[in-house]
């Protein structure tokens, strides 16, 4: 039997959902449209999985219509005014109360990322601890933003270049960090006076929905962050061109990134875009290099997050004096890795979050044996035993990897390790610099003259020396460059006001 409905209940913003499996009466989480401060019901509807186990049920979601998008614009348009218009010390009320809040709750909201996203447990524990500091983080620097006074040529006068507010801001994120990248985007907004209209993933909706739910029961007043939860052909398509739109933050992928682009591009007017895409970052291991502190900084890199990070390892580019001890020396590692149900405190790889990630996973790995790489460990799905119900496939590692090769040169996203060996600093930086994005490389070396040249010369927007590529920290700018990002505007840091916010010129004169 399935699903059978004994009733809602409202309970403050959100519904818990009961229903009767086995005689058992189990609480389903209920997420769905949050419009003007109202969470709202709909009849389209479908249920998340949890990645590691789908017979377990993680929340039935309800699907935004067009029009409801449209009115979540309206609310945010209405909600303007008054909120831009707010001190800056109210608004970081709200926000100082939301880390509160959040914080009392870190232990159930890393619980509910892993059964949503699959991710072990200290890796959600890890993204949602972000939380309360980026809502801390921007409550504060909204207090000291300045603008400039400038001298003026004119006697008794003066120039100002203060930053206001744009407007509404829509938010698209991804599901790789379903709790982080939404934080990262709306706190900044609504810190520097916007209002928002936010879609999450669909695969996971439910942690990006408890923000906003605890944002509204900090105090936030309605409709300054609306949330829809649908597909990105209406809804997201909506959240692109809706009249109201004056500026779109969209994580995703390049595909997605350039349909947006030129969905944008094709308006009758102007509106900021902030574009963070792929990555096909790799990680130089120098001659120099100790072998014992590059597994670890390549192995959390590539198996964190089951390789689903944007900022994951899946290149290693390897001195050839060193390439054949690193290939053995990773290939005993990784036959180390454990991985499993991010619930159990012994994982350490969880699963990939959807049966799509495993397809595309493996079709990867064909695609790798297919065009001549050594496999070097794993290669496989996992399905058997505590396997059976989930999205599993084995850490995996290529060597001899060149770079006409498509597994060498697309993003898999997925733990897939490619090895490629060099000869000197120009080859390795031809490597690096030979695929098409550029979001972060690694650097391992004590040579402080090798380590600034390679930071100079590699086309990427971030260079972790001696660290594994995942892992940036909220008050760094954040953003790639080529097919990783549009590249006008960073994320995180000072800098996410720069995209928040317009500079408009004062000329005062007395
Ligand atoms: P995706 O397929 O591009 O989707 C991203 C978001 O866009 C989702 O909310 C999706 O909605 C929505 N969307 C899909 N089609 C749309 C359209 N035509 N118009 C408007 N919105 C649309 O990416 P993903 O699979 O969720 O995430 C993985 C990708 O994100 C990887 O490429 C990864 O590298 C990248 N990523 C980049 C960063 C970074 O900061 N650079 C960080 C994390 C992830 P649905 O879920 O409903 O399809």
């Amino acid at each position: 039997m399935d699903l059978s409905f004994i009733g809602w209940i409202s309970h403050y913003n959100c519904y818990i959902f009961f229903r009767i499996q086995f005689n058992l009466v189990i609480f389903l989480e209920v997420v769905g449209p949050i419009i003007d401060g109202i969470a709202i019901n709909r009849d389209q509807r479908y249920i998340t999985l949890n990645p590691a186990d789908t017979r377990e049920r993680v929340s039935m979601v309800s699907v935004a219509t067009v029009d409801d998008v449209r009115h979540a614009f309206d609310s945010a348009y209405e909600a303007f005014d008054k909120w831009s218009r707010l001190s800056p010390h109210e608004r970081a009320r709200v926000l100082y109360r939301a880390a509160d809040l959040f914080e009392q709750e870190l232990d159930s909201m890393a619980r509910l990322i892993t059964r949503e996203m699959g991710k072990t447990l200290a890796e959600s524990r890890a993204e949602a601890e972000r939380v309360p500091w980026i809502l801390r983080f921007y409550a504060g620097l909204i207090l000291r933003q300045s603008g400039r006074s400038i001298p003026s040529q004119v006697g008794n006068g003066l120039i100002l270049a203060q930053r206001e507010p744009l407007g509404v801001v829509s938010v698209i994120t991804p599901w790789n960090f379903p709790i982080a990248i939404p934080a990262w985007k709306i706190v900044p907004a609504i810190a520097a006076g916007n209002t928002v209209v936010f879609k999450p993933a669909s695969l996971t909706p439910t942690i990006a929905y408890k923000l906003v739910e605890i944002l509204y029961k900090a105090g936030l007043p309605k409709g300054v962050v609306n949330m829809v939860i649908g597909p990105g052909s209406t809804v997201g398509r909506e959240m692109l061109t809706n009249r109201h739109v004056e500026a779109i933050s969209f994580t995703g992928s390049h595909e997605v990134g350039l349909e947006v682009h030129k969905a944008v591009g094709g308006l009758d007017r102007f509106v900021r875009l902030q574009l963070e895409l792929g990555g096909k970052n790799a990680v130089v291991v120098a001659e120099d290099a100790r072998i014992d502190e590059a597994l670890d900084i390549i192995v959390r890199g590539a198996y964190s997050l089951a390789g689903q990070a944007c900022t994951a390892t899946s290149r290693v580019i390897a001195h050839e004096s060193i390439y054949q001890r690193l290939v053995e020396a990773l290939r005993e590692r990784v036959s180390r890795i454990r991985v499993g149900n991010g619930l159990d405190p012994n994982t350490d790889m969880g699963p990939l979050s959807s049966i799509d990630q495993k397809k595309k996973v493996l079709t990867y790995i064909e695609i790798g044996r297919g065009e001549g790489a050594t496999l070097v460990h794993g290669g496989r799905a996992l399905e058997n035993g505590i396997y059976q119900y989930g999205y599993y496939v084995e850490p995996t590692i290529f060597k001899d990897c060149s770079k006409d090769q498509r597994i060498f040169q697309e993003e898999i996203f997925g733990p897939v390790l490619c090895i490629t060996p060099y000869r000197d600093l120009d080859e390795a930086v031809d490597l690096v610099n030979s695929v098409k994005y550029g979001l972060v490389a690694g650097i391992i070396s004590r040579d402080i003259g090798r380590i600034m040249r390679l930071s100079r010369e590699l086309k990427v927007g971030l260079v972790r020396v001696n660290r594994q590529t995942v892992g940036v920290e909220f008050q760094a700018p954040f953003g790639g460059v080529k097919a990783s990002g549009n590249d006008i505007y960073k994320e995180q840091g000072e800098e996410a006001l720069d995209f928040y916010t317009r500079i408009k010129t004062v000329y005062l004169h007395w």
